[in-house]
């Protein structure tokens, strides 16, 4: 059994959020810890999560995965867009310990202008300010198309951060299909050589979880658009290919694809007819 799910809405609380995923099939989820667009988070009721942990405990879900706020950008050339992307950070990651030994996203940012290597520079030094010793969860880089200044369009920048953060056991990276195929990586034609060369570069222990999205756009387009498994450039036979992989088959996978609640459960039976 693979361990999949896709992104929800946690507007109702961490107890509705797991009965939700159990009720489409799905043994682990995604969801935003604040507002995509930032904010602040929501109030923790103890309560709640432990319900959450339990439903969690009793259906055997994989780690889940929580992701940052879209706007959350540690490198911009902005001060305060820095200083506010680390406090939400530091922030998030005290909560993530709610919810203990899970798993943590963000995209690294936008440089702005600054320079690749300016950028990965600041994104170091927040995650070494805002990780902290005893923390039990993973925070993970997620793999980006490459649109406009995003650093983390290649696994080359990807190493650059993980050999300056310090706590080097709780770092790790979220492939997302549809990302790496815009920028550039031929996961359609032949994903074995992607994972080789992610192997070679940053190291497969490191890949933690998967976002499974089909592409609107061509490989290296650096777009960004999801499209629903199987209607894009990817293409449902890739998925088949990808999901099935030896090093990928137990990581957590996380749907957000452009669907309702009823697509997603369509299309978590489809990934698990794969593993039949
Ligand atoms: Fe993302
Ligand atoms: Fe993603
Ligand atoms: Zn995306």
């Amino acid at each position: 059994m693979p361990n999949i799910g896709c992104h929800l809405s946690i507007s109702n609380g961490f107890e509705t959020i797991g009965k939700q995923a159990l009720k489409i099939g799905a043994n682990t989820f995604q969801f935003f810890t604040r507002n995509p667009r930032g904010g602040s988070a929501r109030k923790i009721v103890q309560g709640d999560v432990d319900a959450l942990l339990k439903l969690m405990e009793e259906n055997g879900f994989s780690q889940i995965l929580a992701h940052a706020p879209y706007t959350m950008n540690l490198c911009s050339a902005k001060e305060e867009t820095r200083e506010f992307a680390l406090n939400t950070l530091a922030d998030d990651l005290r909560r993530m310990e709610f919810l203990p030994h899970n798993l943590y996203n963000f995209h690294p940012g936008s440089h702005t202008g600054l320079g690749v290597e300016k950028g990965i520079e600041y994104i170091i030094e927040a995650l070494n300010k805002a990780m902290f010793d005893d923390m039990t969860t993973t925070v993970l880089l997620e793999t980006m198309a490459g649109k406009g200044t995003e650093i983390g369009r290649s696994f080359e920048e990807l190493k650059m951060i993980i050999d300056g953060v310090e706590r080097k056991d709780k770092i790790g990276v979220c492939m997302d299909t549809c990302h790496v195929f815009d920028a550039g990586y031929d996961i359609a034609g032949d994903f074995e050589s992607v994972l080789g060369e992610f192997d070679k570069i940053i190291g497969i222990d490191k890949l933690k979880a998967m976002h499974i999205n089909d592409s609107m756009n061509s490989i290296g387009s650096h777009k960004d658009r999801h499209q629903k498994l199987g209607e894009g450039t990817i293409g449902s036979e890739a998925f088949k290919n990808i999901v099935t992989n030896k090093y990928i088959r137990n990581l957590p996978m996380l749907l957000e694809t452009p669907n309702d609640i009823d697509g997603y459960a369509m299309e978590i039976k489809t990934i698990k007819s794969y593993f039949n």
